[in-house]
């Protein structure tokens, strides 16, 4: 077991992680809304998340990991009326084209995939304990709001809030997603208008459906408990959307909900967050279309912390793209020494080790432990058996996708092509550079 340090947005500091139960973490990520293809900004949040297990793994814990798929909210009732088909029928195709880029992303799936609309009986039971407790009350409509004035430690998380919500205290609610200047009663139950056609549940409350934020609350704790170690999702969530989480779960439970809040920082393109209503997002598929793998967005992530924003460039991914090219030949180059079942098998480096372990361990440096990948790789003290140990055992944290490399060795005139595409690329002779990466393509 190795200590792993994790920056808390909840105390803004970076803390030694101690997990609830010995030797486990209860993980909890915030999915996708799956409404259309997610940008890559959004998959940034996932591959956070996965690198973030795969450290709490490499470092002995054993990981319960939850993944929420929202398919029932503002946006998905609205679009799949757009496109004339069911909730269900819209939400699962979205559903599935998710799951195909993550498997792109060499994104480990969670323990469980959970569907917001198999949980709303929770929910209802959630809004229930709110109103008995008076954190909740409801409107003429017949819809739920939390009062935000009611939970003293509202704004505890995103800590600016406070004020503004005596400005508005007599605000409220409805839409699913709204801004810091709105810190306003949010609705956990939405009463039934004809906006939302067939979508609706009748329970206690009348026909409705629930809000955004209950889902998320009513997940975590139905899979993982009242109170989880690990929650994460994307900064843009910690206000309003993880703010009302702990709202709504504290407000029943009375316990601490999250022990350590963990987020990404944006993706940014031209300086401005990525984001669909900016118009300035690309997708997965726009990364392939260019022949790029997914993988190498994943690789170009991670030279950066999670927690410094990104700008996006394509020169940057094509980069990016030459340098994984580059890692992957060496190591394919390092021909079959270790024939399974030999008993020749390499070991890997201890030393190598310790510091990778260091360095992931230290709020997820996977900037400074791909600078290692490349050390082991150059190192002419190592065997060619230990030096592939030695990077699949770091894989198990990059996900880079080093075992499943064909054990062939690239053929030399490959390599040429790609150190003649690298200068040319230097030269800025782009005509050349996109010739020389279709060769390398072929081949
Ligand atoms: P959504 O489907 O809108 O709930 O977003 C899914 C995840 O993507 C959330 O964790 C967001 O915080 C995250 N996210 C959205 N835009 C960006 C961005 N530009 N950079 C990084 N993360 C983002
Ligand atoms: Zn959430």
């Amino acid at each position: 077991m190795h200590k792993v340090h994790l920056y808390n947005t909840l105390s803004r500091e970076k803390e030694e992680f101690t997990p609830l139960e010995e030797h486990k973490v209860r993980l909890y990520s915030c999915g996708p809304t799956v409404y259309n293809y997610p940008h890559i900004g959004n998959y940034r949040a996932y591959i956070f998340a996965d690198t973030l297990k795969r450290v709490l793994a490499y470092s002995g814990y054993e990981v319960k990991h939850i993944m929420n798929l929202t398919d029932v909210d503002d946006k998905t009732i609205h679009n799949s009326q757009k496109e004339k088909k069911t909730l269900k029928e819209f939400t699962e195709f979205y559903t599935e084209e998710f799951f195909k880029d993550i498997a792109s992303l060499n994104i480990l799936p969670p323990t469980k995939f959970t569907k917001a609309t198999d949980y709303v009986d929770e929910m209802v039971q959630i809004i229930k304990k709110l109103l008995e407790n008076r954190l909740a009350y409801k409107s003429d409509d017949g819809s739920i709001y939390f009062d935000i004035r009611k939970f003293p430690n509202y704004g505890k998380l995103s800590g600016m809030v406070l004020e503004r919500q005596k400005e508005n205290a007599s605000g409220r609610i409805i839409s699913d997603e709204y801004d810091k200047e709105n810190a306003q009663d949010f609705a956990l139950w939405k009463a039934w208008d004809e906006k939302d056609g067939e979508v609706f549940w009748d329970t206690e409350f009348g026909r409705g459906r629930p809000g955004w934020h209950i889902e998320c609350s009513a997940m975590s704790m139905k899979l993982l408990g009242e109170q989880i170690d690990i929650h994460t999702g994307g900064i843009d969530l910690i206000f309003p959307h993880h703010e009302n989480e702990i709202a709504q779960s504290e407000g029943v439970t009375g316990k601490q909900f999250v022990k350590y809040w963990a987020h990404n920082e944006w993706l940014l393109v031209d300086g401005k967050k990525m984001a669909k209503s900016a118009n300035n997002f690309f997708t997965l598929k726009d990364i392939t279309d260019r022949g790029i793998s997914p993988v190498v967005y994943r690789f170009w992530l991670l030279m950066a912390s999670y927690r410094t924003r990104v700008n996006f460039v394509w020169d940057a991914l094509e980069g990016a793209e030459t340098a994984l090219k580059r890692l992957y030949g060496l190591y394919t180059a390092l021909g079959t020494a270790t024939p399974p079942g030999t008993g020749q098998a390499g070991s890997v480096h201890e030393i190598y080790q310790q510091k990778f372990t260091e360095f992931v361990t230290d709020d997820l440096d996977t900037p400074r432990a791909l600078t290692l990948l490349w050390d082991v790789i150059k190192d002419g003290n190592m065997s060619d058996a230990d030096k592939k140990a030695t990077i699949l055992d770091f894989d198990k944290v990059l996900g880079l996708g080093f075992a499943d490399l064909k054990e062939e060795i690239v053929p030399e005139e490959v390599l040429k092509l790609v150190e003649e595409r690298k200068t040319a690329r230097e030269e800025k002779d782009f005509t050349k550079s996109d010739e020389l990466r279709a060769k390398i393509n072929e081949l």
